[in-house]
């Protein structure tokens, strides 16, 4: 027998858990399939000091506990595995989760986005020391340093950019001789004192056992190979929003991001609701998460009361 509720949260991330902690003090008695990788990417962070009410900084994984013991204060409750797969034609809406099927009266989606990594061995074992994802987040712990960023699209251009705020010098490493990036952003780079770019050129290897200390690289077009020391390494080669599930179910705009209603969690479902990364690719921030899962779940609140 499937089980019913409310309102099942997809995804804990900053914005699953804001919007458990308020459906949950509205008496909706929400389950969030928190997923088997829980917390989102605060899990692969480290120190998180731009997170409004910890002055003294908090670790990534310390604050998802928070977010999450405050949504179980309430009555949140969550199963650990992974959503398989959802039907939202029909009502209730119906999530798979394993041998159980969950149906809802409201979906409230928050499963993020994942940061495109370059896949080395290395790269993993070093995030979170020096190796990052997020120059917003991370940026701070580099000043005065030597840094590089990957990539050569509008993300790592303006990761550069604004790392040359903290950092001595910028190395921007890109595959191809020629950016992505558009035009306006290239200029700024290029007028930048602080940022220097090496062409033709990828990160074969992070390097340093427990912290960064270098990146070696290849040459892509003469295969030779190099090393540059380093203490932090921003990889900037775009996101994937984890809309896997929804593919055909729902709006998504050209880069795979369910599409929302402008100034609402709305989804092209009535009565899906989308919050935190994966619907934004602009902010990309815990704090920017989290107030969109309490308006999914302001919203998906007064939906329920609409249609009750
Ligand atoms: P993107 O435009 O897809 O660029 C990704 C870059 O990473 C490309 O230069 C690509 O190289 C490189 N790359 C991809 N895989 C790689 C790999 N395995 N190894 C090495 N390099 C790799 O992604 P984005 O920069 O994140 O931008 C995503 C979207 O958001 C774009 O539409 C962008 O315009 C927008 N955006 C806009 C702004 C802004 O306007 N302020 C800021 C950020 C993002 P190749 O060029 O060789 O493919």
């Amino acid at each position: 027998m499937p089980e019913h509720h409310e309102v099942v949260i997809v995804g804990s991330g900053p914005a699953g858990l804001t919007a458990a902690v308020y459906t949950a003090r509205a008496n909706l008695e929400p389950v969030v399939i928190e997923g088997l990788a829980a917390g989102g990417q605060l899990m692969l962070t480290t120190e998180v000091e731009n997170y409004p009410g910890f002055p003294e900084g908090i670790l990534g994984p310390d604050l998802m506990a928070r977010f999450r013991e405050q949504a179980e204060r309430f009555g949140a409750r969550f199963v650990t595995a992974d959503a398989d797969a959802v039907e939202l034609t029909g009502r209730p809406f119906r999530v798979h989760v394993g041998n159980e099927v969950h149906t809802a009266d409201s979906l409230i989606i928050s499963t993020g986005a994942s940061a495109r990594m370059l896949g080395l061995e290395s790269e993993g074992r070093l995030l979170g020391h020096g190796v990052s994802t997020c120059a917003t987040c991370d940026g701070f712990f580099f000043r005065g340093h030597e840094i590089v960023v990957v990539g050569g699209g509008d993300s790592a251009l303006e990761e550069a950019g604004f790392l040359t705020k903290f950092a001595d010098k910028v190395t921007l490493i890109h595959r191809r001789e020629e950016l992505r990036a558009s035009k306006i952003m290239q200029d700024r780079a290029f007028a930048n004192p602080k940022i220097e770019f090496r062409w033709n050129s990828e990160v074969i290897e992070a390097l340093g056992d427990d912290k960064l200390a270098g990146v070696r690289l290849r040459d892509t077009a003469t295969g030779e190979e190099s090393e540059l020391a380093v203490t932090g390494m921003f990889v900037a080669i775009g996101h994937i929003p984890n809309t896997a599930l929804f593919h055909t179910a729902l709006e998504t705009d050209e880069n795979g991001y369910l599409v929302t209603a402008p100034d609402s969690t709305r989804t092209s479902v009535d009565g899906v609701f989308a919050c935190g990364d994966v619907q934004d690719h602009t902010y990309r921030q815990a704090i920017t998460a989290a107030g969109s899962g309490c308006m999914a779940a302001i919203e998906a609140e007064r939906y329920l009361a609409a249609h009750s």
